[in-house]
C-alpha cells in the first residue's frame, strides 16, 4: 500500500509516498481501506517532533480516518466487510476508574489512532475493533472525516465541561478553525447567544451564516472592550478557549462574574501568565477539556445525518499532495478542514 511517511522531523519537506507491506489484522483486528482522513494541527506538532506525544520516525500521520473494512481478523463479530466505519481517536481499556465511571476520555491507558496503530496518510490502516464506529449513510466520506475531532471536542468542551445552558453568552475564540466553526454551530442550536472572534472579517462573515450572532475581528479591535459593549458591560458565561497565546487573558477578562473559561489547546502560547487578582475576585473558573466520548460523536454524526450542523470541508487533495494539503493547512487561510482521499487521482 501506499503511504505518506516521514523518517526525520521538520517542515513539509520530510514528508514522502512510499510503498509500505500491506498491514495484516491480528486477532481483534481490522483492516481498512482508508476512504478519508482529515488534518488536524497536531499532525503538524508531530510531524516537527514538538507534540509532547512519544513519537519516533518513521512515522505514518493521520488522527481523523473513515474507511470500508477491508478484512476481519480472527475472532471479529459484529462486522462485516465493506462497512463504513471511523475508528474512535481512542482505543480505551473500559477497565480504569475513569472508563468504569463513564470518563472514558480520562481513561489512563487509551491508544490513539496513529500512536498505537499505523496512520491515516495512508491506503489502509489496521486497527482494533474496539476503536470501530458506524458512519450513517447520508454523510459523505468526506464529511464524515471532519466531523470527528471538530465536533467531538465542542461537545465535550461546551456542553461536558463547560456546562453550557440555553439563554447564555458564550465567546467562540478563532471561529475560522474546525473546532471554532463547530462549537458555533452547536452553541447556536443549543440556544446561547454566541460571541465569535477571528483573525479576518472574512472568516467572521462565514461563522455568521453558522449561526455566530456577533463578530469581533480580534486584529483590529479590542475584544474585551467588544464584549463588555455587546453585554452591557456584564462578560459572558462561557468562553470557549482553545489558542492560547493573548487570547488566553483576553477570554479571562471577558468573563462574567463567576464565568467559566474551558480550555483544550494553546498553538499561540502554551504558556501564559494570568492575572490572578480579577480571577478569584470574580469568582472566574478555568476548566480544561481533552477529546470526547464515543457517545457525544454519535450524537454528533446523528445531529450531521439530521441536516442540524454540517461538517466544513475547505478543500480535499489526493494522498500524493499530502505536503501540500499540510502547507495549506498551516497558512491558515481556510475555512473549514482540509481532508486526504487517498482513492483520488493525483
Ligand atoms: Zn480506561
Amino acid at each position: 500500500m501506499k503511504a505518506v511517511v516521514f523518517h526525520e522531523f521538520g517542515g513539509v519537506d520530510v514528508l514522502r509516498l512510499e510503498e509500505l507491506p500491506d498491514p495484516q489484522p491480528g486477532p481483534g483486528e481490522v483492516l481498512l481501506d482508508v476512504v478519508a482522513c482529515a488534518l488536524n494541527h497536531l499532525d503538524v506538532d508531530v510531524r516537527e517532533g514538538v507534540s509532547r506525544f512519544p513519537v519516533e520516525p518513521p512515522f505514518v500521520l493521520g488522527v481523523e480516518v473513515v474507511g470500508r473494512i477491508a478484512a476481519l481478523g480472527e475472532g471479529v463479530e459484529g462486522w462485516s466487510v465493506g462497512e463504513r466505519v471511523m475508528p474512535f481517536l481512542m482505543d480505551t481499556c473500559g477497565r480504569c476508574e475513569f472508563c468504569g465511571t463513564g470518563r472514558e476520555s480520562l481513561c489512563l491507558s487509551a491508544g490513539f489512532i496513529s500512536f498505537s496503530t499505523s496512520g491515516g496518510y495512508a491506503e489502509q490502516l489496521v486497527c482494533s475493533v474496539g476503536h470501530l464506529m458506524r458512519v450513517p449513510d447520508g454523510l459523505s466520506d468526506e464529511d464524515a472525516a471532519a466531523l470527528q475531532i471538530a465536533f467531538g471536542t465542542a461537545w465535550h468542551m461546551l456542553f461536558t465541561r463547560g456546562r453550557l445552558h440555553v439563554g447564555e453568552t458564550v465567546m467562540v475564540n478563532s471561529v475560522g478553525s474546525g473546532i471554532g466553526s463547530a462549537a458555533v454551530q452547536l452553541a447556536h442550536l443549543a440556544g446561547a447567544t454566541v460571541i465569535g472572534n477571528a483573525s479576518t472579517d472574512e472568516k467572521l462573515a462565514l461563522a455568521t451564516r453558522l449561526g455566530m450572532d456577533h463578530g469581533i475581528n480580534h486584529q483590529t479591535q479590542d475584544v474585551v472592550a467588544e464584549v463588555m459593549r455587546l453585554t452591557g458591560d456584564r462578560g459572558v458565561d462561557l468562553v470557549y478557549e482553545h489558542v492560547g497565546g493573548e487570547l488566553f487573558q483576553k477570554g479571562l477578562d471577558s468573563l462574567a462574574r463567576d464565568g467559566r473559561l474551558v480550555i483544550c489547546g494553546g498553538h499561540s502560547g502554551e504558556v501564559v501568565p494570568f492575572d490572578i487578582i480579577p480571577f478569584f475576585r470574580g469568582q472566574k473558573q478555568i476548566i480544561g477539556s481533552f477529546v470526547y466520548t464515543r457517545q457525544e460523536v454519535e450524537t454528533c454524526l446523528d445531529l450531521a445525518r439530521r441536516g442540524k450542523i454540517t461538517p466544513l470541508v475547505h478543500t480535499t487533495f489526493p494522498l500524493a499532495e499530502a505536503g501540500e494539503a499540510m502547507a495549506t493547512m498551516e497558512r491558515r487561510e481556510h475555512f473549514g478542514k482540509i481532508v486526504l482521499i487517498p482513492g483520488a487521482a493525483a
